[in-house]
């Protein structure tokens, strides 16, 4: 498949038409923003990292009845994609406290939460992401009432997966973002992506942080924890 015409780039990637309208082809690049944009760098070798994430992952979650856009990996940078709507929402799923969560309610970053907490923002870059509830998001249009609660249960799921996966591989899943799309006949799929862009990975011995933290907070390594996640999460295939 091949691509025909950019209809979209986004912060990290770029989305092309193909000549199946029902996909679409992602290229993912080394572009790094953070703080909605303020702060903007390069990461070497990330678009490469989350693309090849991001894919293993789909397929694991494919495989465990979760729906994704995932078709086929084209090339290191490249995959075939379901084309889909975007539901505009940021779902954010949290183990630990951290980040955003830690700063609103004063919770120490690094504190276990009793039980998975989920979020739902507005994805807006004007308007900074809001927060929203269910009752926004059916209010505004945004998501019927039975999305919502397919996407709760499909978020619920996902994570349950993922943080078995990542223990497995000594991380810890701290938090992530996720989000869905719709394909023409009006079925739900895990769409975006699932790389250190959009999680909260921490060695799960000493805490150390592996994901984009280390871009946004300026500590340095910043290639170095992608390439570590990178091994971790491929050397998992051939254990
Ligand atoms: N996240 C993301 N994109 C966003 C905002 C958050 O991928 O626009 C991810 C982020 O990497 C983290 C989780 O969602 O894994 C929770 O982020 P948080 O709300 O704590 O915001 P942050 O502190 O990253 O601004």
């Amino acid at each position: 498949m091949k691509k025909i015409a950019e209809i979209y780039e986004g912060k990290a990637k770029k989305v092309y038409s193909t000549e199946n309208p029902e996909y679409c082809i992602v290229s993912y690049k080394d572009d790094a923003t953070a703080f909605n944009g303020l702060k903007k760098g390069t990461i070497k070798g990330k678009g490469v990292v989350n693309n090849k994430m991001s894919n293993f992952l789909m397929q694991k979650l494919e495989k465990a009845g979760i729906p994704t856009h995932f078709v086929e990996e084209l090339s290191e940078r490249e995959t075939l994609v379901k084309k889909v709507s975007i539901i505009p929402l940021e779902v954010i799923v949290r183990n630990v406290a951290a980040g955003s969560f830690s700063k609103r309610f004063g919770v120490a970053e690094g504190t276990p939460l009793k039980r998975p907490t989920l979020e739902f923002c507005y994805k807006n870059d004007e308007l900074g992401d809001p927060m929203v509830n269910e009752y926004h998001i059916v209010a505004c249009g945004w998501a019927t009432e039975e999305d919502v609660a397919e996407i709760t249960a499909y978020t619920f799921k996902i994570n349950d997966f993922l943080r078995e996966f990542f223990k497995g591989i000594n991380v810890e899943l701290v938090d992530f973002k996720i989000e869905f799309g719709k394909t023409a006949d009006g079925k739900i799929i895990l769409a975006d992506e699932i790389s250190p862009d959009t999680c909260r990975f921490w060695d799960a011995a000493t805490h150390e942080k592996l994901d984009k933290d280390r871009f946004r907070r300026d500590l340095g390594g910043v290639e170095d924890a992608y390439g570590e996640m990178m091994n971790r999460v491929f050397k998992s295939e051939s254990k």
